[in-house]
């Protein structure tokens, strides 16, 4: 089962992604360089794919609206994480936004038309950035490549990096990312701290979760719809509130004080080839 998962997800990836497979060894993964550029090399392979897919949006008239926020973001974000963040619309069905090790940070374009405010959509990415800093992505692939090691009894030899290999199972697995309660609220409260140090209000997260409780929508982004009981979430983040009155104090917890926010609708998108 885990062997097919892992070359479908060889055969589905760019034909570059050559792996061999030998059953029996399980040994270690040659190592190669820091694990901050195992996290670049993952970054630029995703990145590759979803430009290969063409995914990836260029231009359009959507980062007008995306672009301050990431910028803000980025500005508060980028003192905590050694590669430079950068924010990437790409186009799919599904309202969501995800980040990969490297820095890289894709935006659904859904997500835009989604989102009620300024404050859900930034609160969405600095929960996003957060995972990037606590390395939570390439930390659940080693434990998925452990795993599906032990498994199989395979072990991938001949030539690829350990980034490499990661990054492969990360591809396999970048729309179904599941992480754990705790490390998912964990990225709530950085994010929390990423937004308030923007300016942003990071009430917004607890606006979208909210939202999404109330709202009877089909859709629902990733980043909620792997634990739709949101409340643990949102008292974590209460009680961080409350904990730092210094920093959250000034942010009204009032949704009716949010910015609203909005797109141009069927904005044109130029594609990246
Ligand atoms: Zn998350």
């Amino acid at each position: 089962m885990a062997a097919c998962k892992l070359i479908r997800s060889v055969l589905t990836g760019t034909a570059t992604l050559l792996v061999l497979l030998t059953v029996g060894n399980a040994g270690p993964l040659p190592q190669q360089g820091q694990n901050q550029d195992d996290e670049l090399q993952m970054g630029q392979e995703v990145f590759n794919e979803l430009k290969a897919k063409g995914e990836i949006v260029e231009s359009s008239p959507l980062y007008d609206q995306l672009t301050p926020i990431a910028e803000a973001i980025t500005r508060a974000a980028q003192p905590r994480y050694n590669h430079p963040f950068r924010f990437y619309l790409v186009h799919e069905a599904q309202p969501n936004a995800f980040a990969t090790p490297g820095g890289n940070v894709y935006v659904v374009d859904s997500l835009l038309y989604f989102v009620r405010n300024t404050e859900e959509l930034a609160g969405t990415l600095c929960h996003e950035v957060s995972h990037t800093i606590h390395h939570d992505t390439v930390t659940l692939m080693e434990k998925q490549r452990k795993i599906e090691a032990r498994e199989v009894g395979a072990a991938v030899l001949l030539g690829p990096t350990r980034a490499h290999v990661l990054a492969i199972l990360l591809l396999g697995k970048l729309h179904s990312l599941s992480y754990s309660r705790d490390v998912e609220s964990r990225a709530d409260l950085t994010g929390s701290d990423v937004c308030a140090a923007t300016g942003y209000n990071p009430w917004g997260l607890i606006w979208l979760f909210q939202n999404f409780k109330n709202a009877n929508i089909g859709q629902v982004p990733q980043l909620l719809s792997d634990h739709p009981n949101d409340q643990n979430r949102v008292e974590a983040l209460e009680q961080h509130f409350q904990k730092n009155p210094s920093v959250f104090e000034k942010f009204n917890s009032d949704p009716k004080s949010a910015t609203p926010f909005s797109v141009p609708k069927n904005a044109p998108e130029v594609f990246l080839r």
